[in-house]
Order: C-alpha cells, then structure tokens, then sequence
C-alpha cells in the first residue's frame, strides 16, 4: 500500500475497559453493524428500492476503482475488482434481504447487516482456501454497499490482517463474529466497561477504550493507532515517539503479567491461610485453555449464548451436547456451572423481534419460560453434560420465586425423562439463582430457600438499581457500583444465603476488579468468578489480605455515604497490596 502522508497524531480520550497497550493499523469494522439503526417500516418496497439504489451507487464506485487500479497497476491487479462486482450480482444475498424486509417489516440496513454478516462468517468458516478469501470480498463490498445504504462515505477496510478494531459500537455478536486472532485491541465511540463487548475484550485479553468520542470522524484511511486500555487514551497517527512509548508500554505490560502469574502455589490461600475460591467465566470451549492456565479453580459462570451469537441463531441440543461435553471434560473434574441462555437485551439474535427497550423486555428466562421449545433442548444437553463431570446450572434474571420455581420444574421434568430413558443420571446438578434484578435482591432470603447458590450479577444489577444503561457512555459516569445502594443490596444479599446455609457467589465485572473482589469477600461473598486475565492480580492482591482486613475494608465501605470516597477506599487497598509487585 501507498504510504499514508504524514498526519498529525491526535488524542481522543474514552473510558478504560481492558488493560493493556496494542499499535496496529486501525480497521474500521462494517460501521453499519454496530451502528444500524433498527425501526419498522411500513413501506418494504420503498426500502428495497433503497437497496437497489445503494447496489447502483456501489456498482459504480468499484468500476471506477477497477479502472483506475488497472491504468495504474494493470489488468492482473484489478481483477480483484471483477470478483467484487461478482458480490453484487449474489442473488441469493439479496433476495433474502428483500424477503425479510417484506416479512419483518423492518429497514434494509438491519436487514442487509445481518444477513451479510453471517455470509461473511459463513465463508469464514469453510477450510478451503478461495471460499476463504471470498469471505474477504463479501466483507469488503457488504461494508461498501452499507456504507451507501446509510449515506457514509466509502472508507478503506483491510480485512484478514491484525488490527486495532474501531466502531460505532460493538454488538456481543458483532465481537462474537471477529476472528480473534486478527483482533490486536479495540476502540469504541460508545459503551461502557460492563457492555458486553468490553467484557470480551477482557477476556481476550487485548486492550479497549470504549466511549471515545469523535473516533470514527478523526480516522483516515492507513492510520496507525494506538489503544492505551490502562490510561482509557486512542492515539490516531502516533508520532515516532508515542509508537517507542506505546511499544516499552506493551513490553512493561507482558513483564508484568508474567511475574503476577508466577505468583501464587497450588492452592489460594489469603495471608493468614484461608482459603479463597477464584473461578473463571467462560463463553465456550475455547476459554478453557486460558482459564486453566490462570489456575481457576472452576468455571463460575458458562455464559451457553455466547453459542447462539455465534452461529446467529438456535442450535440444536446435539449441537449444544458437544460444546457442553468439550467444556466439562476440558474442566478436568473442576465444576463448572452452566448459565441457562440470556439471550436478550443487547444479545440479540438476527431474527429477534424489535423491542423498544430490551434490557427490559424478553430476555434470558422470560424467554426461556415462555419457549420451552429453546429451553427443554438446553437443559437435557447441560444434564447430559453433567453425567461426564461436576456441574452446576444457574439461571439468569430471575425476579422472584415463583420464576424460579418454574425453571426448576422444568429442569426436574427434563432430568426424569432423561433417567427414565438412561441418558443421564437421576440426581439433579445443584441449582443456583442469579442475583441481578432488584427485585430478587429484595426476595433473596425466599430465593435462597429454594436452591443450592446464588450468584450475583454485578452488571446487570448496578443497572437495574440505579436505573443506567450498562452500555451506555452517555450515562456512564452514572453507573456507579460505589452508590449505597449497590454496597447495602450486595450485604444484604450475601446475609440472605449466609442465613439459609448455602454458598453466594459473584460473577459480575466487579469479581475481577482486586479492590473489589477484597470488598466484595469482606462483605460475606463465598467466591468470586471473572474473565480469565482478572484471576491473576485479583489472587495477587488476595494472598495479600486476611478477612480482618477485607472486613475492616467492608466496613469502612458501608460507613461512606460518598461514592467517591468509597472508590478511592477500594483503590486504595488493592493499590497498597499491589505496589510490592515487580
Ligand atoms: C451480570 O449481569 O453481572 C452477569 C454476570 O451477566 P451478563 O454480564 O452476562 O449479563
Ligand atoms: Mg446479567
């Protein structure tokens, strides 16, 4: 490629969502996927006309390409061009646009997004080396195509090469659909440190700035960028001196990751030989490895939609079975506990209904509930897993008893059929609720009374109690776990199945935060479960403490009626047990 002329290096500051420093060409992902608008339309042949009109515009644009491409480099490397045009021509791609359009009633660019995504992953996917890299012209040509379809102007896409990942906004199954080995970090205009995307980031342990505003304006084609996940800074066209500054950055991060990992024996026991439990959270098979690697002592929280998102749709029970059964046995005999589907608020799947306000609407076992039909396959593929090794099965946003009642029903009806037809052992996995709605929060001792666990849901219950969109940058100053609120719901949770005898767990971001994860301990949490990369400095700071201290912590916490001061009390502890570090 031309070298870029040389521009001058801008800052954009954003919230810090995964540590760590990463240099790489900028690759704007399909600006459409995360940004597309969802409405309904009444008029289905005036969208589709839309789309014919970006097709033309499209059409264009790479003919001129072509030419120009040719004139400057010759007929054999513009060929690439013919195959583009070829994209446009893809009836099948396009007749199932318009179809949906006139069956969902809901605008092209939604539409066209979808289906062109799973195209792309689809070829992905494929072993053969030319379907392969067709995947890499339907990439390019859909984004041009969405790019015309919401009046953006064209903009450079180096697919198939590593790079820094730069949207609007990531959906969890636009993140799902990335393959990660090209992924070096991302950058965001919206979100915040709990959205979804940013908790995959985490887990792939590549740096995020999420909330960066103006990123996608003061982007040009071939910038280099710097994300800095610790200082929550984007650097677009660094200088020669930021790039040596970004790279001793990285260098200093990888030293210091290895020498927490080191850290630590076969057992977690905190300063005064306590035992502590870290477990890992995972979204499929492929995190085992690296939650393994961190010496998790379990898997606290399978996140089974991660699945779902990735394949755009419903998979079977066999399909389920086999990434359950390759999860427990790469477990090795640790427990893992399943968490039934949350699909829903901002894990939408393609064919999902439109909802004007999903973190509300039908999600996770509202759905389940209402369409065993999704549900019954889940749950005889998790009991079926559970006869291979130790598990657990949680379910997500339950609001009170009498839902809780009902999934269990349904997984007692699920496991005697299995026995009856010796699938699967009579004896049910333990049960837990997740903690993540207010309003269970307020019930939790009745709750407690019916199962084995609870587990609380740190994301989703600070945005439940104070009312602030998990993912939202507008509000996110707002989202506060410190509020008084959160720190009272949390004691009172972890008194309520401290009173009725069974273990509560964490599963939420704050687990794998070291501060935190001390707090949340002093407060009566039995264990704590995080991203994989979180385990390291949460043991490191762990082995540091004894309960005196993180209860003295705790109540120096419920003491503070200031957020502030509360964060600068959590910090501050993890912070004085951190500063030995090497
Ligand atoms: C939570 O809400 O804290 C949680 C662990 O679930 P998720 O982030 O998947 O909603
Ligand atoms: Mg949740």
């Amino acid at each position: 490629m031309e070298a870029a002329p040389a521009r001058p290096e801008r800052v954009l500051r954003g919230i810090a969502a995964a540590p760590g420093v990463a240099v790489g060409p900028g690759y704007l992902l399909l600006k459409g996927l995360a940004k597309v608008p969802k409405y309904a339309v009444a008029d289905a042949a005036a969208e589709i006309a839309r789309l014919g009109a970006a097709l033309e515009e499209t059409r264009r644009q790479i003919g001129v390409l072509r030419d120009e491409v040719a004139r400057a480099m010759g007929p054999g490397e513009a060929a690439i061009f013919d195959a583009h045009l070829l994209v446009l021509e893809d009836a099948a791609l396009m007749d199932e646009v318009a179809a949906q359009v006139r069956r969902r009633k809901v605008n092209v660019e939604h539409v066209f997004s979808r289906v062109a995504n799973r195209y792309i992953r689809d070829f992905g996917r494929i072993g053969d080396d030319y379907l392969r890299e067709r995947a890499t012209d339907i990439r390019d040509v859909t984004g041009r195509i969405l790019d015309n379809l919401m009046g953006n102007s064209p903009r450079a896409r180096r697919a198939g090469e590593p790079a820094v990942i730069l949207a609007a906004d990531l959906a969890p199954s636009d993140a799902a659909a990335l393959p990660s080995e090209e992924v070096l970090g991302f950058a965001t205009e919206g979100g915040n440190r709990t959205s979804h995307s940013a908790i995959m980031a985490r887990a792939l342990e590549v740096p995020a700035v999420v909330g960066v505003k103006g990123l996608l304006k003061a982007v040009a084609p071939g910038d280099q960028i710097v994300v800095d996940g610790d200082a929550g800074a984007v650097v677009i066209a660094p200088s020669p001196a930021t790039l040596e500054r970004a790279r001793v950055a990285a260098e200093e991060h990888a030293r210091r990751r290895a020498a927490l990992l080191a850290d630590g024996g076969a057992a977690d026991n905190d300063a005064a030989g306590a035992p502590f439990a870290l477990q890992a959270n995972i979204g499929g098979p492929e995190d085992l490895p690296d939650a393994l690697a961190m010496r998790a002592s379990g898997v606290g929280l399978y996140r089974t939609e991660n699945l779902y998102l990735r394949l755009d749709g419903w998979p079977d029970e066999a399909a389920q079975f086999a990434e359950y059964a390759a999860v427990v046995r790469a477990a090795q005999g640790s427990p893992v506990t399943f968490r039934t589907l949350d699909i829903g608020g901002d894990k939408q799947l393609g064919e999902a209904q439109v909802e004007a306000n999903p973190f509300m609407g039908f999600r996770a076992l509202r759905l389940c509930l209402e369409r065993p039909e999704v549900f019954r396959p889940q749950l005889r593929a998790i009991l079926r897993a559970a006869a291979l090794g130790p598990v657990s099965v949680m379910f997500p946003m339950v609001s009170g008893v009498e839902e809780l009642r009902r999934a269990k029903a349904a997984l007692a009806a699920e496991a005697a059929a299995l026995a009856a037809s010796g699938e699967a052992p009579a004896a049910l996995p333990r049960v837990g609720a997740m903690i993540e709605i207010p309003s269970a929060s307020v019930v939790a001792d009745a709750i407690a009374a019916e199962c084995d666990f609870l587990s609380v849901g740190t994301n989703d219950l600070v945005q439940y109690l104070l009312a602030v969109d998990r993912g939202n940058d507008r509000v996110a100053s707002l989202y506060d776990p410190c509020h008084p609120a959160v720190i009272l719901t949390l004691r009172h949770v972890f008194a309520a199945a401290a009173n009725r005898g069974i273990p509560c767990g964490v599963c939420g971001e704050l687990a794998g935060d070291p501060g935190w994860a001390a707090l949340l301990l002093g407060l009566g949490a039995d264990s704590l479960s995080m991203s994989a990369p979180a385990i390291p400095e949460v043991r490191y700071v762990l082995r540091r403490t004894d309960r005196q201290g993180r209860e003295s912590l705790a109540g120096a916490v419920l003491a503070s009626a200031d957020p502030a001061a509360t964060a600068a009390l959590i910090r501050d502890f993890a912070a004085a047990r951190l500063r030995a570090r090497a």
